[in-house]
């Protein structure tokens, strides 16, 4: 057993502990406090004391929403001012850089992976269209979901698009960290059949997630309500477009709430477009909200309205996006642009989104997201530049890679 002292610990589903300690037995916490009537010395167990001085000790975050196979596009879509633009642009740039052999992309993963680690990232939640990531995330140190997504607007036979997504991941070997499950790629580039074949698929798991972008831009509601604009102009374009489709009218998250597509298994990602009556439905529904604010002020979308979203009751979680439309993976550099969108959310709620409520809407808050007894010790000590400060709010002023070391995954 080991035990670390530390400056401060934060446990999440408390408030942070000033001189406290965190005992580790063979890579879990065995138990975490405050120096006590005998001082932060006065153990008498055999374990061996490492003091970390002026840190703060907390769980590894969760990036609840990236695309690590798009890695490879880092930089190479530029910004845009409205969504459809952007969308344009990453099917120009996937058509610029064809990569038959996958060397560059699994390149580009391999990476990501190794740069996520060094953010401080422990859980991921990983959208992919061809499931390339599994392998690297399987041999990696991180754990998380890969979401096979499926992207179909017009489809012949709904139910088996489905099916055949499924069989793809029932050929992969799930290991105790990483899992798969599917994600339907949003509301309006996957035929409602499609949806409703997505999700009779993932219920029939014990319990795994399920993903959808929702809510991102203007472009989306205006299509769901009218079945027009410039998302109809592309689909068009892209001879996608099913003649047949009847727009639903109303805001997206109603069209997903009718179709039954929406409940606790389900993260909804972006939501900038909500509104409160939106949020309402989501919260009763329990579905998660993923935010990755930096990517919507890359992509068009516009910033979300944090303030609404943590007063509306909705569970939130954090996520970068993908390399194509952040300038990196750091999930504390979204959490500073988190704090600069929304000054008066308490420190610990948004902590939290990086946290536990990312680990919960993936399903692996029984082993990560707070400091428990009993959990995996995949923790991360965070270089303070004194102890004599507000914590909680030092952690949202943006981190840097440089800062962060594991400590007790292998104690
Ligand atoms: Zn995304």
């Amino acid at each position: 057993m080991i035990r670390y002292h530390a400056a401060w610990i934060l446990p999440i589903a408390e408030p942070a502990i000033r001189n406290g300690w965190i005992a580790v037995d063979h890579g879990r916490i065995a138990a975490y406090g405050s120096p006590g009537p005998a001082g932060a010395r006065g153990f008498d167990d055999g374990a061996r004391e490492v003091d970390l001085g002026d840190v703060v000790v907390l769980p590894g975050l969760c990036n609840a929403h990236t695309h690590l196979e798009l890695s490879y596009l880092h930089d190479e879509v530029p910004p845009a001012s409205e969504f459809v633009t952007w969308i344009r642009g990453v099917i120009a740039a996937r058509r610029t850089r064809p990569d038959p052999s996958g060397t560059e992309i699994l390149d580009a993963v391999e990476r990501a992976v190794g740069e996520s680690t060094r953010c401080g990232t422990a859980i991921v939640g990983d959208i992919s269209n061809t499931l390339v990531t599994f392998e690297p995330l399987a041999r990696s140190a991180l754990a998380g979901v890969v979401f096979y997504e499926l992207i179909r607007f017009n489809a012949a036979d709904p139910v088996a698009v489905v099916a055949h997504a499924q069989r793809q991941l029932d050929e992969l070997e799930p290991t105790a960290r990483v899992r798969a499950s599917l994600a339907a790629h949003a509301p309006y580039s996957v035929a409602p059949l499609v949806l409703r074949a997505i999700r009779r698929a993932v219920d029939r798991e014990p319990f795994l997630p399920c993903s959808i972008h929702l809510s991102e831009s203007v472009e989306e509601v205006e299509f769901i309500r009218s079945g027009n604009g410039p998302w109809r102009a592309l689909l068009e374009e892209l001879g996608s477009w099913d003649p047949a489709w009847v727009p639903p009218g109303g805001s997206p998250v109603d069209f997903l709430d009718e179709a039954g597509f929406l409940g606790n298994r389900v993260i909804a990602v972006h939501g900038v477009q909500m509104t409160d009556s939106d949020l309402e439905k989501l919260a009763a529904r329990g579905t998660t909200l993923v935010t990755c604010p930096r990517s919507n002020g890359h992509t068009g979308a516009g910033a979300p309205p944090l303030a609404e979203f943590y007063a509306s009751g909705v569970r939130i979680a954090v996520g970068t996006d993908s390399l194509a439309s952040a300038p990196d993976l750091n999930v504390f550099a979204e959490l500073a642009t988190m704090r600069a969108l929304a000054p008066r959310v308490p420190a610990a709620s948004l902590l939290e989104s990086a946290t536990i409520e990312g680990a919960r809407a993936l399903g692996f808050d029984a082993d990560y997201g707070t400091i428990e007894p009993g959990k995996q010790a995949r923790l991360i000590a965070v270089t303070l530049p004194s102890s004599n400060i507000d914590v909680e709010e030092y952690l949202l002023g943006g981190i840097e890679p440089s800062q962060i070391r594991w400590i007790g995954d292998n104690d």
